[in-house]
């Protein structure tokens, strides 16, 4: 099969936005595709060499790109890089830059895709020192012998942008008229591409083995399953009428989900994209290793950022410092984080989707040992709305987003966003703008590097009205080193026994003071919490109001306690700034 067969598709597909017609010309190209090139053409028109799963990539930028251009046309490098300039589309570039060049015809050989795909293959393959040259010398015999055409989409496809915006379940589409007969076995394709998230794969098995190999199919440790996903309702309510009786629910954590396959002592995890992230966290690997009793098992969890001294959680944007490819074990030290496991697709050759949500997560249980960082994922089974609206808002306040709520019954729908998964969010946000100044009425001991001193402390308002100290949060971040080792000396001397008799407190502290020290404290929002007692009631029964992800700002010791914000300013600044969310 020759490139410019693809190249003349790709060209055509640019133009048409019918997907009808797509569908027609995908068709027709697969049907021309010899066996042997089946998966390697789904890749190319996937805009890649292989699914990003594997996570292997060409190692080729745009300047070593254009070296390569450069050096199959002669043509000097700045010039190349003017016209990029000019055009921003290096495509474009290459196309020119081919047809600019003067043809040695008698050499020429024409581009096939099987020798397009090993070169490129090579490329990838290609590492160590001398690897950059070599490279882009591979790259530049490809050029020499391409049409202006086919160097365009080479060099789109290099750089990972062809974007035809072919999606996948228009390929899955393809491949069930080209090769299934029928449509009607469409169903069945994709139940097994949601198990392998391989189209190439899913291609290969239909042309050698037919629709048999199809059904056949099974979950393979390594490959990724697609995502489960959740549907999402306003209130708590919403969820009784789509989930009858006894549900699970359970924190919905703010961190980034992982598919972790465990493969023997091997740890392979996938983003929510199905990208391989296994690089990024192998602390996380190491977690996972030691914590599954398990030779070979699929799990799921989302990994949180935490604070290393409180154990808090901190916001999603902390795990962005791991997306680094330099460094990592830096990163790792300076930005640790926990892993809250919450279900389990396969173990032990054995796949467990089908089985209901109940017992999955008995197996789970079993499987997994709760150490260093590694837990479960925060549950209550109940079919009680009032404890489930009083579990929310704990979620929230320890750093959640809200709650993913689980039909029991529920078996694991591979890809699909239905409703035996609900999440529920926050529908109000209330940001918070400017700091307050709170009483320090009690502590919680430290870890690490806070052995020594107080972890966090438990810090309140003051309401004029009663002349009590209503509590609002824990503050465990925003300290520098020296704050934290002058915590002791400043709080001690407050010490008393037990909760001061003005403070009201539903929170056990391990250490409790009089109130007197005033710290100035800022958070991402205010919202309401089960908890913390400040204005108790005055907006929902049973809820006070708090501060997400509190920070420590200052010391605030020209103050004392009863010139801290108090309770009824809090109430102003939650209403003033209450909005919907979108
Ligand atoms: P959002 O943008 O609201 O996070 P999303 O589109 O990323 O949504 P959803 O399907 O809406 O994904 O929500 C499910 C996500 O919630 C999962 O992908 C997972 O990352 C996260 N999550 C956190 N805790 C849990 C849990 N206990 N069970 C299931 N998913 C959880």
């Amino acid at each position: 099969m020759l490139f410019i067969e693809l190249a003349n598709f790709f060209e055509k597909i640019e133009r048409i936005t019918a997907r009808s017609t797509i569908i027609d010309s995908l068709v027709n190209l697969l049907r021309k595709t010899p066996k042997d090139l089946i998966d390697k053409v789904i890749y190319l028109i996937q805009g890649e060499i292989f699914p990003s799963f594997y996570g292997i990539e060409l190692g080729l930028g745009e300047k070593l790109t254009l070296k390569a251009v450069s050096l199959a046309y002669g043509i000097e490098s700045y010039e190349l890089e003017k016209m990029l300039k000019r055009f921003g589309d290096i495509g474009k570039v290459a196309e020119i830059a081919a047809s600019k060049k003067k043809q040695v015809t008698l050499f020429k050989q024409p581009l096939t895709v099987k020798r397009v795909y090993e070169t490129l293959e090579k490329i990838a393959k290609t590492t160590g020192e001398k690897s950059q040259d070599l490279k882009v010398r591979l790259l530049s015999g490809l050029f020499v012998d391409a049409s202006p055409k086919e160097a365009k989409y080479l060099t789109r496809i290099i750089l990972g942008e062809l974007r035809l915006g072919v999606a996948d379940m228009t390929i899955l589409d393809a491949l069930t008229i080209a090769y299934a007969k029928s449509i009607g076995f469409r169903d069945e394709i994709e139940r097994a591409y949601n198990l392998c998230s391989d189209l190439g794969e899913i291609a290969k098995i239909l042309v050698n083995e037919g629709l048999e190999g199809i059904r056949k199919y099974k979950i393979k440790p390594g490959r990724p399953i697609r995502m489960m996903l959740a549907q999402r309702v306003e209130n708590v309510k919403e969820v009784a009428f789509k989930i009858g009786g006894k549900m699970a629910a359970e924190w919905k954590y703010d961190g980034e989900r992982i598919q972790a396959h465990k493969i023997g002592s091997k740890v392979i995890l996938f983003s929510r994209r199905l990208e391989n992230i296994t690089n990024q966290y192998p602390d996380a690997v190491e977690m996972l290793r030691k914590g599954l009793k398990s030779n070979e098992t699929i799990v799921e969890g989302e990994i949180v950022a935490i604070n290393p001294d409180t154990g808090e959680f901190l916001p999603f944007q902390e795990l962005m410092h791991r997306r680094r490819k330099h460094d990592i074990e830096i990163a790792v030290k300076r930005y640790p984080i926990n892993i809250f496991l919450f279900d389990i697709l396969y173990k032990d050759g054995e796949s467990l989707i089908d089985k209901p949500y109940i017992d999955r997560r008995k197996i789970l249980e079993e499987i997994v040992e709760q150490k260093n960082g590694l837990m479960l994922s925060k549950q209550i089974i109940t079919d009680n709305l009032e404890e489930i609206e009083k579990f929310f808002l704990e979620a929230i306040e320890n750093g959640c987003e809200g709650l993913i709520i689980k039909d029991l019954k529920g078996t694991y729908r591979a890809g699909a966003r239905e409703w035996l998964w609900i999440k529920l969010k926050k529908s109000y946000h209330s940001k918070m703008i400017e700091p307050v100044d709170l009483v320090v009425v009690g502590a919680f001991y430290g870890k690490g590097r806070r052995a020594k001193s107080y972890g966090a402390l438990l810090v309140a308002s003051y309401n004029k009205e009663k002349d009590i100290f209503e509590t609002v949060c824990k503050v465990g971040s925003g300290f520098t080193d020296t704050d934290i080792e002058r915590l002791p000396e400043i709080l001690n001397k407050y010490r008393i026994n037990k909760c001061h008799p003005r403070v009201f407190s539903k929170m056990e502290a391990d250490v409790w003071f009089e109130p007197n020290v005033v710290i100035e404290v800022i958070g991402d929002e205010l919202t309401l919490s089960p908890v913390h007692t400040c204005c108790y009631g005055k907006i929902q029964a049973g809820s006070g109001i708090a501060i997400r992800f509190p920070r420590f700002l200052r010391y605030r010791f020209d103050k004392d306690a009863k010139d801290a914000t108090t309770s009824d300013e809090i109430l102003e600044m939650y209403k003033r700034q209450l909005k919907k969310v979108e």
